[in-house]
C-alpha cells in the first residue's frame, strides 16, 4: 500500500490518498480540539491511543455485524480504511444525560434515558454543528430516507454492543457520536470511535474518563484514555 498526497486535514486526523482508489489512510494526530475547533492543544500519545482504540472497537463492531470502514492498522498512528463518501451528519446516541442535552433541556447530568435517545447534528463547524431532525436530512438531501433508517438502526446496534463491552470493563457508555458514509452504495461506519467522541464514566465513582476531562480542564486526559484502553484489553 503506497501513501499518496494529503486529501484533507481535519481537527484531529489527516486523510491521505493511497494507490488504491477505494482506500484511504487515516493519520491520528495529537491535536485535541474542543468547542468546534476554537480550542486546540497537543496531547502526547493521543494519536497513538485513539488509533489503536478505534481499531479495537471497529473490529468488535465488525464481528457483531456492523459494516465498518476499518481495514488494518499500518503503525502507531495510521490505519488503512475504506474510502467513504461521507454523509455530513453526526448521529448521537445517549444513555444518560450530559453535555448539550443538559444545556438544551436543563435536566440533571447523569439522568438515565430510557429508551436511549437518537439525535442528529449537521457536521458544520462554522455553523456550530446545529441540531437537526430526520426530515431536514431527507429534505436537504444529506441522506435518503432509506439510508437514514439504516444509520439509525446501526447506531442503536452499536449502542447495544458497546454498552455491554464497556459495562464489562466497569464503565458506563453515557453517549457517543458516529459518522457514516457510502461505500459502493452501502452505508458503512466511518471516522472513529474513541474517548474523543464519546462519554465514559467509571460505573462506581462516575469519574469522567473521556474528552470532557479536556473540555472541563480536569487534567490527566490521556492517562484516563489509557486506563479505559487497559480495562478493555486494547493493546497499546
Ligand atoms: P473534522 O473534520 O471534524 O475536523 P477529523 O480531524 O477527525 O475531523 O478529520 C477526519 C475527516 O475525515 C472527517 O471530515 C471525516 O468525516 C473524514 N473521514 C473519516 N473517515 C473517513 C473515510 N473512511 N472515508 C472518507 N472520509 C473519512
Ligand atoms: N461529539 C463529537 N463531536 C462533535 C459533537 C459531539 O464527538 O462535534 C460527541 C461528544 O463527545 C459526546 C456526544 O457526541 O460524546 C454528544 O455530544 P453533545 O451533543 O452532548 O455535545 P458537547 O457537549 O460534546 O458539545
Amino acid at each position: 500500500m503506497e501513501k499518496r498526497e494529503e486529501l484533507y486535514r481535519g481537527k484531529a486526523k489527516s486523510v491521505y490518498k493511497t494507490d488504491d482508489a477505494d482506500r484511504l489512510i487515516l493519520l491520528f494526530r495529537n491535536d485535541t480540539s474542543a468547542f468546534d475547533g476554537k480550542r486546540i492543544e497537543q496531547l502526547d500519545r493521543k494519536g497513538m491511543v485513539n488509533n489503536k482504540f478505534n481499531a479495537f472497537i471497529m473490529q468488535k463492531l465488525e464481528e457483531a455485524g456492523v459494516p465498518t470502514q476499518f481495514d488494518r492498522l499500518l503503525g502507531d498512528n495510521e490505519a488503512l480504511v475504506k474510502k467513504l463518501e461521507m454523509i455530513p451528519v453526526e448521529c448521537v446516541v445517549r444513555n444518560y444525560a450530559a453535555g448539550s442535552l443538559v444545556k438544551r433541556l436543563g435536566v440533571e447530568e447523569g439522568l438515565q434515558l430510557s429508551p436511549s435517545t437518537f439525535e442528529l447534528f449537521l457536521k458544520d463547524d462554522a455553523k456550530g454543528d446545529p441540531f437537526i431532525n430526520e426530515s431536514h436530512v431527507i429534505a436537504f438531501g444529506w441522506a435518503s430516507a432509506e439510508n437514514l433508517a439504516t444509520m439509525k438502526a446501526l447506531s442503536l446496534k452499536v449502542n447495544e454492543v458497546l454498552s455491554k463491552l464497556f459495562d464489562d470493563a466497569g464503565l458506563l457508555l453515557v453517549d457517543f457520536k458516529l459518522e457514516f458514509g457510502l461505500f459502493h452504495g452501502q452505508i458503512v461506519l466511518g471516522d472513529e470511535f474513541s474517548p474523543d467522541g464519546c462519554r465514559l464514566w467509571d460505573k462506581e465513582t462516575r469519574k469522567k474518563m473521556d474528552k470532557d476531562r479536556f473540555r472541563q480542564g480536569l487534567g490527566d486526559v490521556i492517562e484516563a484514555y489509557e486506563e479505559v484502553a487497559a480495562r478493555l484489553g486494547v493493546p497499546l
